[in-house]
């Protein structure tokens, strides 16, 4: 039977018609002020940002992409460098590190997290590199090129295992930018430092997106950078403002690149929100652990290691004929996603880089496998009931295994 009104994979709609009259509000402060760029709203806003970040600075951009490219110049990464990120990420963080002039180039990712495996980093920096004491720079070899920054990715709200990368970076000289457009408020225990340390506390500098679908989305375009280091956010300030220091100063070419103060308005009216938000997605991810967890020989769930706090911007399992499940899904009127479904170094886009099938095999098998469940605040959990139910009925279908598993389930249950 078929879910009549269905099951969208992401609810847009809902979670603004309770902040209908305060959203209103924001805009019709910014017709009353005519403070459409810049001012207090931005500054409010970046303020509210750095302490729920545990950061010292943000500096709001006009996108996720932009505080990428903006944080990888203002860190020092100059044309000709080398970047080090993971094949299985948006395009963004790519094009972010080629918009720096930079080249990226990849690690693979770990099967357990899908994010960065730090032994393969340590592999690449030990055994692909070589330190050059002339240039004091480490250098790729088969390039010649030298490797100057590290781009991990917090995919689907999980952060990465991030003392080790930041050990091997300063063991190396290398700068680390995170990629935190899918980790508002995610956590994660550094041993190193004996704390729960928040996503964009940890790099250099780190990029967030409010692009509508994430965690904290605005009602448009919006990104932000946040980091510890004064001179680093002085640099951000000047790149998205034309690289003026003072208005027609320009002590460098910058670019347009600034957050709009109703996009502003609208973050800090939501970010309020965002701690409840993020407590209903972890309650959505626990339900699903619970509901799935005895067929996950059939459906593998995400893992999430004792160290991470995740923040469930996607809810992302692996099933082996994902076509057929995804129709299966669709008959029922529930959507899913695939996040993502071309491995980056596979691209079109990087076909002139000269990288090849089954040089990244995790990342890989992971694009074919993958397939993201709806996951949102406002998935109610009668209706996650539902989804639960179909992916059960699809593996009831294919298993003859599940009708002797149920009553085992239900017992352990009990
Ligand atoms: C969304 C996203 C970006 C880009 O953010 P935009 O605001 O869309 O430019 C970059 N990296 C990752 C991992 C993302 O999910």
């Amino acid at each position: 039977m078929s879910t009549a009104a269905g099951i969208p994979f992401l609810d847009l709609i809902t979670p603004h018609e309770d902040l209908q009259e305060e959203l209103c509000g924001v805009f019709r402060d910014a017709l009353g002020s005519a403070g459409f760029i810049g001012g207090p709203m931005v500054e409010d806003f970046e303020r509210d940002f750095a302490t729920y970040c545990e950061a010292r600075y943000c500096v709001g951009v006009s996108s996720g992409t932009d505080a990428l490219t903006l944080s990888l110049i203002a860190a020092g990464v100059e044309p000709g460098d080398m970047v080090v990120t993971v094949p299985n990420t948006f395009i963004a963080t790519c094009e972010a590190i080629s918009q720096a002039g930079a080249r990226p180039d990849f690690v693979d990712v770990d099967e357990r997290t899908s994010n960065m495996d730090t032994e393969k980093l340590r592999d690449y920096l030990e055994r692909d590199c070589f330190f050059d004491p002339r240039r004091r720079k480490l250098i790729k070899r088969r390039t010649g090129m030298p490797v100057s920054a590290i781009v991990p990715v917090h995919l689907y709200g999980q952060m990465a295992d991030m003392d080790v990368i930041l050990e091997l970076a300063e063991r190396y000289g290398l700068v680390v930018i995170e990629d935190a457009c899918q980790a508002h408020g995610a956590e994660y225990y550094s041993q190193r430092e004996g704390c729960w340390k928040k996503a964009g506390s940890m790099g250099m500098a780190s990029a967030f997106s409010f692009y509508p679908g994430k965690n904290l989305g605005a009602c448009g375009e919006a990104g932000a950078i946040t980091t510890n280091q004064e001179e680093l956010a002085r640099k951000v300030r000047m790149l998205r403002d034309h690289g003026q220091s003072k208005k027609y100063h320009h002590e460098i070419e910058g670019y347009n690149s600034r957050l709009d103060a109703i996009q502003a308005g609208i973050l800090q009216v939501k970010l309020r929100r965002l701690p409840l938000w993020t407590e209903q997605r972890r309650a959505i991810a626990s339900r699903y652990r619970e509901g799935l967890e005895f067929v996950s020989h059939a459906v593998g769930l995400p893992d999430e290691p004792a160290w991470a706090r995740p923040v469930h911007h996607l809810y992302v399992v692996r099933v082996g004929d994902r076509s057929e499940f995804m129709n299966h899904m669709a008959l029922e009127n529930i959507g899913t996603g695939i996040h993502y479904p071309i491995p980056l170094h596979l691209q079109k886009a990087y076909a002139h880089m000269g990288f090849r099938n089954g040089q990244f095999p995790v990342s890989e098998k992971l694009a074919q496998e993958i397939v993201s469940l709806p996951m949102y605040p406002q998935l109610a959990a009668a209706r996650q009931e539902e989804v639960i139910g179909q992916v059960l009925a699809f593996v009831a279908d294919r298993d003859p295994l599940y009708n002797r598993m149920v009553p085992l389930a239900m017992a352990a249950a009990r």
